[in-house]
């Protein structure tokens, strides 16, 4: 569709042009937009939001003005740029942000599968199986939704898994099972008198798993970390005197906590996090884990918010096999998948064997259940009586349409397979994303990543001066460390994450003690060059610098070195050296 150029006439036009100039020039400038907005404009900006309803609207044109000259500004500008390393927030690539401005235009909702009157509900499903090739994990084993995020994602992996789980532990409880199906459903029956505790077993989880465990009703307090410690593995250093939880989990811990809940009845999650959120350094444990679930019929769900994508990096290509072994698997779009916020993922495992269409879980958990759906929000005729219309559709590319329709028109709707009714045509910026990159445009953005951090941690270790400013904390693969004696495997997987903190003496005074870190946080970021959030780790205040957005060591300067690094590096060691 192309459209004749035109004068701005209406303010809508006018508000349009400025918004298009607006998006040209930011584009041109990312690189070198603040990171944070500085002092004075957030002054401003507190002094100047408005803060009362107006009795009579400001009208379109004003209350545009008051975004872009207000409003703007306040907001930190360089966020997506980059050499934004705080969190993981990923950036947003063209074409993921025209896509989405294109469902803001169209205002689509995607909600019931309606294929005669639009497909948006077709394109978020090949959305989702697009994002499952780049995973390279099965079509055919694997059911997804989009979500708001990685947060959400984790609220649907536990809710699935506190429904199958119970599922299995209540089968034998006469009492409990539905009496007509034989069966035990918490999503149809809700919770009651001898329903079993779900108890969630996990190593250093994400803040989120716990959030999730409290909305999901299996309480925060039944959240049980089994990580391995300083003291239970007799192969690790302690970098301090104190007790510290490591990478791994502690499998025999683990092993002896799944024991004894099955032998109190209980339902058991296990929740592995593939890239651990301080470090971001990936665990190999993932086979050993499936095992012991296999053994004591727990659930598997793999957070892999942020490292999911590490299958495209070579060597790291058993990223992939591993998250198959999962029951449930988070990942994000608005990290290294590069598309705008909100964007999560969600894939669960199907019943196997299995079609491509056949109900998962996810409906059983969101769908409308015994009662069936309210008839306004029904798909209308399915698959039988659609089928003559197919015999129209003869000659070349007959057989293919028919074969494409038929499956389309056994989608279900995405209201029945996840939290929302209505819900943002989210798909359409990761549609585009991932046609526009293919997979070798996200290989080399997660290998760019990769690279970048791995860059900046040896340039921190490399030199002995630099060792006096700074301690690197990220592990450090180590070959004598592979496999210990009872063949566990502590080979450190490094991503895309560089943890670091002040020297315990460094030069400037200023960086030392417990809370130099929180200084030199606070002085990088002051820059409004470079941002890194604070974090612990072992017991240490510590930086986190974390590499997810696409355009980050992309520029080149004049000698081939890339100018997010030199700036990065001028950075770090300018804080550090200044006037103190
Ligand atoms: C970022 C992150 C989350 C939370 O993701 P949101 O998209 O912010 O909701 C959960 N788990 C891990 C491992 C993460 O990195």
């Amino acid at each position: 569709m192309t459209f004749p150029e035109k004068e701005p006439k209406t303010a809508y036009e006018a508000s349009l042009r400025r918004i298009s100039d607006l998006a040209r020039w930011r584009q041109d400038n990312l690189g070198d937009l603040p990171t944070i907005a500085s002092e004075e404009i957030l002054l401003r900006g507190i002094r100047n939001l408005i803060t009362e309803l107006p009795e009579r609207g400001l009208g379109l044109e004003s209350t545009m003005d008051h975004l872009l000259q207000e409003v703007l500004p306040t907001l930190a500008q360089g966020h997506s740029g980059p050499r934004y390393f705080g969190f993981v927030t990923g950036g947003c690539l063209l074409s993921a942000q025209l896509a989405d401005m294109l469902v803001t235009l169209l205002d689509s909702n995607v909600q019931v599968h309606l294929i005669k009157e639009t497909l948006a509900t077709l394109v978020e499903h090949h959305a989702l199986n697009l994002v499952l090739d780049l995973l390279e994990l099965p079509r055919s084993d694997f059911a997804g939704t989009f979500t708001t995020g990685a947060t959400a994602s984790n609220i649907l992996g536990l809710a699935c898994g506190r429904e199958s789980v119970l599922e299995r532990v209540m089968r034998s409880n006469d009492e409990a099972k539905d009496s007509e199906t034989g069966a035990f459903s918490l999503a149809e029956q809700g919770f009651g008198p001898g329903v079993a505790k779900v108890k969630v077993l996990t190593t250093r989880p994400h803040a989120s798993i716990k959030k999730a465990a409290a909305i999901v009703g299996i309480g925060r307090a039944n959240v049980l970390e089994t990580s391995m410690t300083s003291n239970s593995d007799p192969l690790l250093e302690p970098g301090s005197e104190d007790l510290f939880t490591c990478l791994d989990f502690d499998l025999d811990e683990l092993e002896r906590r799944l024991s004894e809940s099955k032998q109190k009845g209980e339902a058991p999650i296990v929740v592995l996090g593939m890239g651990e959120v301080n470090t971001g350094a990936l665990t190999t444990q993932t086979p050993q884990v499936r095992a012991l679930c296999d053994k004591y019929g727990a659930w598997l769900h793999v957070d892999a918010a942020f490292s999911a994508f590490m299958n495209l990096v070579p060597g790291y290509e058993w990223v992939s096999h591993h998250l198959a072994m999962a029951d449930s698997i988070t990942t994000d779009g608005h990290k290294q998948l590069n598309v705008p916020y909100d964007c999560g993922i969600f894939f669960v495992k199907k019943p196997q064997p299995c079609q491509v269409t056949e109900d998962s879980i996810l409906e059983e958990v969101f769908g409308t259940g015994k009662g069936g759906g309210p008839a306004y929000l029904s798909a209308g005729p399915g698959d039988p009586e659609g089928e003559d219309e197919d015999e129209e559709e003869e000659g070349e590319e007959g057989p293919q349409l028919t074969r494409r329709l038929a499956y389309a028109r056994g989608l279900p709707s995405p209201l029945v397979r996840n939290i929302e009714n209505s819900r943002r045509f989210r798909a359409l910026p990761v549609y585009a994303a991932l046609l526009s990159q293919g997979r070798e445009g996200y290989q080399e953005i997660v290998r760019r990543n990769v690279d970048f951090a791995r860059s900046i941690e040896s340039w921190l270790r490399e030199s002995e001066a630099r060792a006096k400013l700074y301690q690197v904390l990220t592990p450090m693969p180590s070959e004598e460390r592979k496999v210990d004696s009872v063949g566990q495997n502590h080979d450190v997987f490094n991503t895309t994450v560089v943890l670091f903190r002040p020297h315990p003496e460094c030069p400037n005074t200023r960086f030392r003690g417990v809370d130099g870190h929180l200084r030199l946080v606070d002085a990088i970021k002051k820059t409004a060059k470079v941002y890194v959030s604070p974090t612990s780790w072992q017991g240490l205040g510590a930086v986190r610098l974390a590499v997810s957005n696409w355009s980050t060591g992309l520029e080149l300067d004049r000698d081939g070195q890339s100018e997010d690094l030199e700036t990065t590096k001028r950075v770090l060691e300018g804080v550090m050296l200044a006037a103190m």
